[in-house]
């Protein structure tokens, strides 16, 4: 390839990309809202945990030095003077020498600071029979022994999963600021393609790209919509950006920007100035735009064969929208798999091909290829699981040696 050298590396346009991501606004957002997202602020607690002394286990509450001498040949008498439940609205108290039937959670009585569990008992009403001394503070839950009033509960930067979202209900939290869930909007254009639910004509394409990258986007943890299919026609193109600039914070085309006369979007576009179209030395998604619209609202112009676009977003959108997010760990991870089969590759460019990643009993991994390396192979790629990387300086991958793999599993699984 003559011009190998010129094109971009993926690393050196992932870095062009991630330098021109900005940061959104922190928002305020209700728990289950919230769930996924990172904090934007510092959560103290005005409450403790717990939030008052209380029982660990439905028993009797007594007062531990009144046990004492009990044993199992001489149980200690104790009368039950009343029942606390959980809920109850006040406290209650008992004096010196008596017990309190009580349930898990519920207060401990005044005068009360032990529970014994109702196993361990004779289970009495009127009165009720303690074969064993009962140390102070058996089951019995501190106040504050958890999280003290005033004390940082999460600090701004954590994830909040469901037992983050938990504590911040327990303290009485009910909405919080984080950082929100990028607004992504995904256009398809091409004047072949066709709404699905059509059965195209002769010529006519299906538009899938924009579920996958809508999709895709979703599961990077974005707010992604599609908008449809804009055909190859200058205007019509930038009308449409134009008109949702405000919508969103990051715009994504597919399509339209390789070397052909009917390339609307790298035409179009490269004539405001602002979007950047360029070759990366990679295979599938050798074409890239990147750039700004308007407010400087990123816009990436990815190629329209669906596999180039899937790749193309893992590599250099999903990393867009999780720093957007806030996160930390850009990439993808990667694992290291035993190829099953051999494959070639191209001298200077990084191929990415798709692949069925399996655990081996001894639990390492192993991997064949799916397909070949056709970026048009829709249902090659459905039946991957993974990318298989192919680096620049490798020209062949042979059959039980040892390759890099994306794994393409869903957030959620
Ligand atoms: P382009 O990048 O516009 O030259 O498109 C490359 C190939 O991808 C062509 O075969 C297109 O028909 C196909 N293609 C482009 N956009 C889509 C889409 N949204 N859904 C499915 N295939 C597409
Ligand atoms: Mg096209």
């Amino acid at each position: 390839m003559a011009d190998t050298d010129r094109l971009r590396t993926v690393d050196e346009h992932l870095a062009i990309v991630l330098g021109g991501i900005g940061s959104i606004d922190p928002i305020e957002l209700t728990l289950l809202d919230a769930q996924g997202l990172l904090l934007a602020e510092n959560v103290v607690t005005d409450v403790p945990l717990p939030g008052f002394d209380n029982s660990a286990m439905d028993g009797y509450a007594v007062r531990a030095v009144d046990t004492r001498a009990a044993s199992s040949d001489n149980p200690l008498i104790l009368p039950v003077v009343g029942d606390v439940v959980a809920g109850a609205k006040s406290r209650s108290g008992m004096g010196p020498g008596l017990a309190m039937r009580i349930m898990t959670g519920a207060p401990i009585p005044a005068g009360a600071d032990a529970v014994i569990p109702l196993e361990e008992t004779d289970q009495g009403v009127a009165r009720v029979a303690i074969g064993r001394p009962v140390h102070t503070g058996e089951c019995v839950r501190r106040a504050g022994e958890d999280l003290a009033a005033g004390a940082p509960a999460l600090g701004a930067g954590a994830a909040l999963g469901p037992q983050q979202l938990a504590l911040l209900a327990a303290i009485g939290r009910d909405r919080v600021v984080v950082r929100p869930r990028p607004r992504v909007l995904v256009i398809s254009t091409g004047s072949e393609l066709i709404e699905v639910g059509h059965r195209p004509s002769f010529g006519e394409v299906t538009d899938s790209n924009s579920y996958l990258v809508a999709s895709a986007a979703k599961d990077a943890g974005a707010d992604a919509r599609r908008l449809g299919i804009v055909p190859d026609d200058h205007s019509k193109l930038l009308d449409t950006l134009e008109s949702q600039l405000l919508r969103a914070d990051i715009l994504i085309t597919t399509g339209g920007v390789s070397m052909g006369a009917f390339d609307v979007v790298k035409q179009a576009l490269s004539e405001l100035g602002t979007v950047e179209f360029t070759r990366v030395a990679m295979q599938p998604g050798k074409p890239q735009g990147f750039g700004h619209l308007g407010d400087r609202i990123p816009i990436f112009c990815l190629p329209g064969n669906p596999v180039s676009a899937l790749v193309s977003f893992e590599v250099f959108v999903r990393p867009a929208i999780r720093k957007l997010l806030g996160k930390r760990n850009l990439q993808r991870a990667t694992v290291q798999a035993k190829a099953l089969e051999g494959a070639q590759s191209v001298a200077g460019v990084r191929q990415y091909r798709r692949g069925l990643l399996h655990r081996e009993a001894n639990g390492g991994y192993s991997v064949s290829f799916v397909g070949g390396a056709g970026s048009h192979l829709i249902a090659a790629m459905a039946a991957a699981n993974c990318l298989v990387v192919i680096g620049e300086d490798d020209t062949e991958v042979t059959a039980g040696s040892r390759v890099t793999v994306m794994p393409l599993l869903l957030a959620n699984r």
